[in-house]
């Protein structure tokens, strides 16, 4: 309940961001949805030395790669239902550690981690003009050396979370060599982002007890690992059924391919009967 009006402001807070850093002076960010399918003005610019079309009626096919062209790869996705928020475990001091969402409901969730390797520029005009939930888990160097990229995804419906500041297997470390990780981490993405993470995913997945106790009193309600990557356009699972199941949790990261990787996910959970949903709304 607490959220809301945090939420509130926060998007007040990022959309004044949208139209600072892209320099948009078309108004309310809402506007840009209901442009989506009109042609771009970068667009339209090459109409000029581009030879006579024989049909001008025809919908240009936009070029392979390109934004528009990811758009029109996307599925249609029946509408992602009311969610229904998973129940926490009674508080033990640890957060829970979670390979799926426990949720019977026919969504699953993307994940972006890390940051420092790679932001493809378009991300951000997919994410929100396909209106792509998702969650980031960055390292905080990298939010701090980029953070108007990152922001951008969350001003076009992304949320930051925490990923460590250095990337290092936490396992078998001490409590406090992980809290520093974890809480340092936390800090200063609340610093950059005007939200506190609550929910972490450790370095490579590795964890140990300690892990969920210092991610708790870190202020996370959760550790998430996945269930499925993607990585190239491919997605690999971890079950011989090679199907995504509702609560699955699909991991990838700021690398090169981040764009065929949306793609191939949305399209893996389009395959499985499901929609794409915000972890963020299930762990409240
Ligand atoms: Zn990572």
């Amino acid at each position: 309940m607490s959220a809301t009006p945090a939420r509130r402001s926060l998007s007040a807070v990022t959309l004044l961001a949208l139209l600072v850093l892209s320099g948009c002076a078309t108004g309310p960010a809402h506007a840009r949805r209901i442009s989506a399918h009109q042609p771009t003005p970068s667009a339209s610019s090459f109409a000029p030395s581009a030879p006579p079309s024989p049909s001008p009626s025809a919908t240009p096919t936009p070029a392979p790669g390109s934004l528009d062209w990811y758009l029109s790869q996307v599925p249609t996705f029946p509408d992602a239902p009311p969610p229904q928020p998973v129940p926490l475990p009674p508080t033990t001091g640890s957060a829970p550690f979670w390979h799926r969402l426990p949720t019977d409901q026919k969504v699953a969730f993307i994940t972006i981690d890390d940051g420092g390797l790679a932001r493809p520029s378009d991300v951000a005009d997919f994410v929100w003009r396909a209106r792509i939930p998702v969650t980031m888990f960055l390292n905080s160097p990298a939010a701090e050396e980029h953070p108007e990229y990152f922001r951008q995804i969350q001003v076009a419906g992304g949320v930051v979370e925490n990923h460590t500041i250095n990337h290092t297997s936490l396992a078998g470390r001490s409590y406090d060599y992980q809290k520093r990780e974890i809480c340092g981490a936390a800090d200063r993405l609340e610093a950059l982002f005007g939200k506190r993470a609550t929910l972490f995913r450790p370095p490579f997945g590795e964890h140990d007890s300690t892990t969920l106790k210092a991610a708790h009193d870190c202020g996370a309600k959760a550790v998430v690992h996945w269930t499925e990557t993607v990585h190239e356009g491919k997605v690999r699972y971890q079950t011989p059924e090679k199907v995504v199941r509702p609560g699955d949790v699909l991991l990838m990261h700021f690398r090169p391919a981040l764009m065929d990787d949306l793609l191939a996910a949305l399209k893996a959970i389009h395959r499985a009967g499901l929609t794409p949903a915000l972890l963020e709304d299930y762990v409240l």
